[in-house]
């Protein structure tokens, strides 16, 4: 039995500092290469993993020292790997980030593994899906093999948060009716809502309209908007010193899905992830960042 079983991706974040990002054409220097443990799906699981929530990955990687490293992050945040699968026909999937002083990047990603990740892998993991209470999906890997997560989920009746990032041009009607919630960034939700000129209250109005069961807006440091049933609740954020964003949306989504799963409403769930994600930006980097809940205890309320 798990709290959340995430169904997504798992990249080798390679992270590369400069003092300026090349044009092109251009070759500048940069900093040593540093590799760490992201990918949304594996941030995900981490960061539920290390809240303390009973955690497993679906997820592809290929049969090589990424791979390895990417399990081994895994493992020490606490997540069940069982059903990853090493993929000897396939590299693991990279992010490649390029950061200049101003915290701006560029960012090209080779999805390797991911896009290897099927419906079929989908069904072997049937089992996982029936005994986890929220299954959460992010759009790092095929759309179709996210649509068969979201009706095996449904088929079981295990709850879905939905994270529809990186943002589709469309979410289609079916995806959208089952997200409980549709977790969105500022970003997300002007592009999903059709309001791109809206407040964070019209834009999960026209994503709960569009079929969404419930919708979390986040907004950085501020927190977050809740609307589902009970209405429409706004978490205010945790002020921290900011250090890195990276990855702070994952840590939000995974801390909610371990609520959620825990039996807590939305609002109450937001709250808890609204801490999760602030404790995330105090520190670099993705997964490295997220707390325990001994260190979030440390957090200012
Ligand atoms: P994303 O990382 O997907 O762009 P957000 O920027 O909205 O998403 O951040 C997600 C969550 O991380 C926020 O709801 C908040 O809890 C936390 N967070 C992000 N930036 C800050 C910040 N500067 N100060 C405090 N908390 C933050």
């Amino acid at each position: 039995m798990y709290d959340v079983l995430v169904v997504g991706s798992a990249n080798a974040d390679l992270t590369v500092r400069v003092a300026r990002r090349p044009g092109a054409g251009e070759t500048v220097l940069g900093t040593d290469l540093m590799e760490s443990a992201g990918g949304k799906g594996a941030n995900q699981a981490a960061a539920a993993a290390r809240i303390g929530g009973r955690t497993a990955l679906l997820a592809r990687v290929g049969g090589d020292a990424y791979g390895e490293l990417l399990l081994a992050a895994q493992r020490a945040a606490g997540t069940d790997v069982a059903p990853v699968i090493v993929d000897e026909h396939a590299r693991t999937g990279t992010a490649m980030i390029i950061v200049d002083p101003d915290g701006d990047n560029s960012i090209v990603v080779s999805p390797g593994a991911n896009a290897a990740l099927t419906p079929d892998d989908v069904a072997a993991a049937k089992g996982v899906i029936a005994a986890s209470a929220v299954v959460s999906l992010q759009l790092e890997i095929p759309l179709e093999t996210v649509r068969a997560a979201a009706a095996a989920a449904e088929e079981a009746g295990t709850r879905v948060v939905l994270n529809p990032s990186p943002a589709p041009e469309d979410l289609d009607r079916e995806l959208l009716a089952v997200a409980d919630p549709l977790v969105v960034n500022e970003h997300e939700a002007r592009a999903l809502s059709g309001r791109a000129d809206g407040t964070p209250t019209d834009w999960a109005a026209a994503l709960r309209e569009r079929g969404a069961r419930s919708v979390v807006v986040t907004l950085g440091g501020d927190g977050a908007l809740v609307l589902d049933d009970s209405g429409t609740t706004a978490v205010p954020g945790v002020r921290v010193e900011a250090v890195d964003t990276t990855g702070a949306g994952d840590a939000f989504t995974g801390a909610l899905a371990t609520r959620l799963a825990g039996g807590a409403t939305l609002p109450e769930a937001a709250r808890f992830a609204v801490r999760v994600g602030a404790a995330a930006v105090t520190k670099p980097g993705a997964q490295p960042s997220y707390p325990t809940a001994e260190e979030l205890a440390q957090l200012p309320q």
